[in-house]
């Protein structure tokens, strides 16, 4: 019997988690308790180096114990543990304020695409690689003309018998630049009608024929490139899939983007502050009451929401372990994505001006964080399909109705 199944019934789940709680004790470092920078997320890769002496430990500790993906097969270095466990493991961390030892388009999106579509011979070769942190993946989805119409994408990949030849370019690509490989959908079939004529293929950025521009944001910051592919060769073997079946995989994909969105919000990296505090931090009372009446009625409006949407991550976990097809997904990362929005814009209204500063003396962290993390809320309610096409992908497959 596997480690997964002698752990299900609610006894053993109990006894799971004092021992789940008793390692995170001794092992997890003080310093990884701590509300994580940007700065200090560990993202792996061939020239990556630990952010302090604790990030290491603690990722070496999660690593060898099978805790980085704790549901992943063990034959390829995941912890082998059932839904349940995971989410027992997920629990306890958050319970601690411990930190993610691992971030990453590897963790978060390619390797449980992989798991349901490689072959063995490519699991084999790249989960182990993703879990141990050894390379770091990026994404090439979207195009300068294709980004919520993906499937007009138009970079190209020729057969040439024992290669692919790739041109074209991809954009938005997250950390292109610092990333070792790239998992890229590619057009293989001009002629075959547009979805039906794309392949996902995983390509080495050092090849040659590929480089990356930085795209800078107003921020001054740039974690955007374009990336170009000129003449580049793929081995066949980097294809996963069938041959023009790619859409199927980059869906898939997509669920696991999406589901990362709608949850981003409860497992911010930064200080998490919430509104009902802070209100008490910085508004005015009157017997007790917030005195803005607006903010008020705002307030409780989040907060039900938020308590919605925990009933509804609740609801599509035991859905999903009874194996129960449910809509429920499909409207998380709209439903998740907006409420950060409504929060950031909600810390805003209630810091005032405390809450517009980006840098310089006069604001605390939490002061400068509300500020990043509202433009980010933005971005995220366009990362992984824009908020308009979720609401359109809603109308179709969830409400079912009628198309214009
Ligand atoms: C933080 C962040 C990280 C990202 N990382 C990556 C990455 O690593 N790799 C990658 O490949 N891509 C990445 N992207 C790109 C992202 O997937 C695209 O931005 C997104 O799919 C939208 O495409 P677009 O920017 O081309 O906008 P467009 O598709 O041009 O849309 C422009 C506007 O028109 C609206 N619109 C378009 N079509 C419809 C419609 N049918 N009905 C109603 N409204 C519509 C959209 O909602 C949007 O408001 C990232 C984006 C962000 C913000």
């Amino acid at each position: 019997m596997s480690a997964a199944e002698r752990s299900n019934n609610v006894q053993d789940l109990e006894q799971f988690r004092l021992e789940v709680r008793d390692w995170l004790q001794d092992n997890c470092p003080e310093s990884q308790r701590q509300p994580i920078t940007p700065e200090e997320q560990y993202y792996g890769g061939r020239d990556s180096s630990f952010p302090s002496d604790d990030a290491r430990i603690w990722f070496e500790r999660m690593r060898d114990k099978g805790w980085i993906c704790p549901e992943w097969p063990s034959e390829y270095g995941g912890g082998g543990l059932s839904p349940q466990q995971g989410k027992v493991i997920k629990e306890e961390m958050k319970a601690i304020r411990a930190r993610a030892p691992l971030y990453g388009h590897g963790i978060w999106m390619l390797g449980p695409a992989m798991l349901e579509f490689g072959n063995e011979a490519q699991k084999q070769e790249h989960i182990r690689d993703i879990l141990n942190g050894t390379i770091r993946w990026a994404q090439g989805y979207s195009e300068p003309g294709s980004g919520s119409d993906l499937a007009s994408l138009q970079c190209k990949a020729e057969d040439k018998g024992d290669y692919y030849l790739v041109n074209g370019s991809k954009t938005w690509t997250t950390s292109a630049d610092k990333a070792d490989r790239i998992f890229c959908l590619v057009r293989t079939d001009p002629d075959a009608k547009k979805q039906e004529g794309i392949s996902f293929l995983l390509i080495d950025m050092d090849d040659p024929g590929i480089s990356t521009t930085p795209i800078e944001l107003i921020s001054g910051e740039s974690e955007f490139c374009q990336t170009f592919f000129d003449d580049v060769k793929v081995p066949k073997k980097n294809l996963v899939g069938e041959l023009n079946k790619g859409w199927s995989v980059a869906k898939a994909l997509l669920v696991h983007e999406r589901k990362l969105m709608s949850e981003l919000g409860s497992d911010s990296p930064r200080e998490i502050v919430v509104p009902n505090q802070a209100a008490r931090q910085y508004l005015d009372f009157e017997d007790g009451k917030i005195s803005d009446h607006e903010l008020r009625s705002k307030l409780v409006e989040y907060d039900m929401e938020m308590h919605a949407i925990g009933l509804t991550h609740f609801r599509t976990f035991e859905e999903k372990i009874a194996g129960v097809r449910s809509a429920a997904p499909l409207i998380m990362k709209y439903a998740g994505t907006e409420a950060e929005k409504q929060k950031s814009e909600l810390l805003l209204a209630i810091m005032g001006s405390q809450g517009l500063g980006w840098e310089g003396e006069g604001f605390n962290r939490a002061e400068l964080d509300t500020l990043r993390l509202w433009a980010m809320s933005y971005a995220m309610t366009i990362a992984g399909g824009t908020s308009e096409v979720q609401l359109n992908l809603i109308a179709k497959n969830v409400l079912e109705l009628p198309q214009g």
